[in-house]
Formats: C-alpha cells, structure tokens, sequence
C-alpha cells in the first residue's frame, strides 16, 4: 500500500441540472435531482475540509455548475481558502452580470464545451436550439472579463471531419488552450457508443491535425489531446490512479474516486454528510479498496508497468467484462481486448440514432448524420 497523499484536486459535481442532453455526458445514467442537492453551506464546509486536507485545485463541474446561484459565493470561499478555482461549463447561462461576478469573486479559470464548429450540427448533438451561438458570446464574455479560457473540443466519428476548425476557433476565441478530447465510453456516451466511436483512420486523421497544428501554433495556443482507451495501445493510469489524486464530490454528497465509480457493484459510497473529506479520503473501504496492487489478478499483479498504470480503469473493466478486478480490456495483454475490436468492428456500421441525456431517464432519439472524414 503506497503511503496516503494528499489529492490534488476535487471535482465538485454541484448539480445534474443542465439544459443541453450530450448523448455522451460523463454523468451517470440516473441523474440525482435538484431537491437531493447539497446545500450551500454544506459546500462550504467541503472547500474549507478540501483545503485543509491540502487539495490544490477545485474544478466546479456539474451538470450545468451555472444553474447553483451560489456558484459566485462558492468561488469566493474557495478563493478565500487558497484554493485554485476553475469552472466547467456549457456556457449557455453565461451572461454578462455572472461573468463580471465570478471574476470579482476570484475565479482563477473557465472552460466552455463545444459540440462543433458547426452551429447546426453542434445544437443538434447538445439537443439545444441556439446552444452554439451562446457558447461563443460566453467565451467572448470570459476573455472579456480577463480570466484565461480553455476551449474543450469533445469529438467524435460524428464531428472528427471539423476539428481542423474546431481548433480554428479556439484561437478566433483567444482561448489559451484547446482540449480535443475523444469521447470515454462510460455512461451515456457507453450508451451511445456504436453512434459515437470512430474508425481507426478517423482517428490516425485527426491525430495528424492535432499534430500540425500543435507545430503551427507553438506559443499562441496550447493543445491537449486525448485519445479513445478502444484505440490505445496501452490502458491508461485512471485518475492517476484509484484514490490516488482526485476525488469527486456528486450533487448529493457521495463522495467517489472517479466520476463514474457509481456504476460500480459492491460499494457505499461516503457521504460528506456522514463523514469528513479527510476521513474519507483516508479511511474509507471504497477509497482503499483499489489502492496500490495487493488487490490484482494476474497479468496485473507481476507487470513492470502495475505501479504506472495501476491495471487500468475499474469502471471500464467492470463495464465491459463484469468483474471489477479484472484487468482493463484496453491492455494487449489479456484476451478482453477482443472486446474493444469488436465494439470498434461494430461502430462501423451506420450510426444508431443517439440517445440524449436527460433527467428521468432515456428519451427520444434523433437521427444521426456523419459527414465523411478524410481517410
Ligand atoms: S456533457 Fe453536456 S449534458 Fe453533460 S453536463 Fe456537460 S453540457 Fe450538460
Ligand atoms: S497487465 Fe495490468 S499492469 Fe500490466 S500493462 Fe496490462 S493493465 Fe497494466
């Protein structure tokens, strides 16, 4: 058992309420409502627990964190406790008063999805009229009220053929950075993921784009890049590693190792409304029971690379083989990797119609569309 650090950063998930239903949201399935929400003042409780227990950075996620109208107040706490604060956002409820508010409250950082470049396509995919124009006055409003910007580029099989502008309008936007991130199949986007995943090719094509424009635009504009686990060659160390650097506080309280580590069998997850950060952090049978490497089966258990990636993703195991101590499918090593080529096999079928997120459960579908991408 590696010695207990400090985590990092908190995730504090501060409602399930959003107005746009992107049919690959990382939230869970079944979305806690706004009466189970944690009250302000057990937030703030939460940010003078995480700064004590030395977390550095709070990120304000959600659903849609801009739907609390305490948000400016949190931030505020948040900063007053020495915290970096950053904000996840949609950016559809992004006005002008919230943005002069949350920069006078302290907020370090803001980062607004976007679902395309191409505002048809782009409201089409967040299941929101008008969502794509918003999104782009909110990020004028950001840079306008002088906070630092990170565009996050969600892509798929169904908007890949754009990511040359998408980046494009990171930089019309005066973003400091562009996150491109390939969708993760868990969740809704697992749900809807024969509509989601892309081709090998599609993904060696956008990986080119990425790296020409990373070359092109060296000191103007930072550009991370996150490839699909069903394409990696090797797993990745999830969260740094199960309760090794973050934690994620849900709406109600729960408090988990990863977001999605609800859809977890076998496991009570704390809640903060029983327990401290701290103890939690610490002592909690969820938080030890995948931390370090006495837990893992074979190959896992003799690999060189078990302290690197840590057996990979537990919920991912879980989701796809069953068994939440198997070893994660993406590694080449065990015979579930079959699982991800033929997930990869299916996906290049037509799309299914997807499936949108929202809050009582699945709801009509809308056809897909699939422009062809180079290669
Ligand atoms: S992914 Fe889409 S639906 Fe989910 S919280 Fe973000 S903006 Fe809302
Ligand atoms: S066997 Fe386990 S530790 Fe080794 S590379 Fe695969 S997932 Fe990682």
């Amino acid at each position: 058992m590696p010695e207990i650090e400090a985590p990092l950063a908190i995730l504090a998930e501060l409602t399930h309420r959003c107005p746009l239903q992107c049919p690959y949201c990382s939230n869970p399935l079944e979305l806690e409502r706004a009466r189970q929400e944690l009250e302000t003042d057990e937030w703030l409780r939460i940010l003078d627990e995480a700064a004590a227990l030395g977390v550095l950075q709070v990120h304000f996620s959600g659903g849609e964190p801009m739907a609390r109208r305490d948000l400016e107040a949190l931030v505020a706490h948040a900063a007053a406790v020495g915290l970096y604060t950053n904000l996840i956002t949609s950016g559809v409820m992004l006005d002008d008063r919230r943005a002069a508010a949350l920069a006078a409250a302290g907020l370090d950082h803001v980062q607004i999805s976007f679902q395309d470049v191409d505002d048809a396509e782009g409201d089409r995919i967040a299941g929101y009229k008008d969502a794509q124009r918003q999104k782009r006055e909110a990020a004028r409003r950001v840079r306008g009220a002088g906070l630092p910007l990170t565009v996050n580029a969600v892509v798929h099989r169904q908007n890949l053929a754009r990511l040359a502008e998408m980046i494009e309008l990171a930089v019309e936007l005066d973003a400091a950075r562009i996150e491109v991130a390939h969708v993760q199949y868990y969740g809704w986007a697992l749900r809807n993921r024969a509509a989601l995943l892309p081709s090998r090719a599609q993904l060696d094509a956008a990986t080119a784009i990425v790296e020409e424009a990373r070359e092109r635009l060296r000191g103007r504009l930072v550009i991370d890049y996150v490839v699909p686990d069903y394409h990696a060659a090797l797993p990745k160390a999830c969260m740094g590693g199960w309760g090794r650097r973050f934690l994620n506080v849900t709406p109600s309280g729960h408090v988990l190792p990863c977001h999605a580590a609800e859809t977890l069998p076998g496991f009570d997850f704390p809640s903060v409304r029983e327990a401290s950060l701290a103890a939690i952090w610490r002592s909690s049978d969820a938080f030890n029971r995948f931390r370090g490497t006495s837990w893992m089966q074979e190959p896992c258990r003799n690999c060189e690379r078990r302290e690197i990636d840590w057996g990979g993703c537990r919920c991912q195991a879980f989701a796809l083989t069953g068994d939440i101590n198997a070893t994660d499918p993406v590694c080449g090593k065990v015979a579930d990797r079959t699982i991800l080529e033929a997930a990869v096999r299916e996906s290049a079928a037509p799309p299914p119609p997807l499936i949108y997120r929202r809050i009582g459960g699945e709801q009509p579908v809308r056809p897909a569309t699939v422009v062809p991408t180079a290669g």
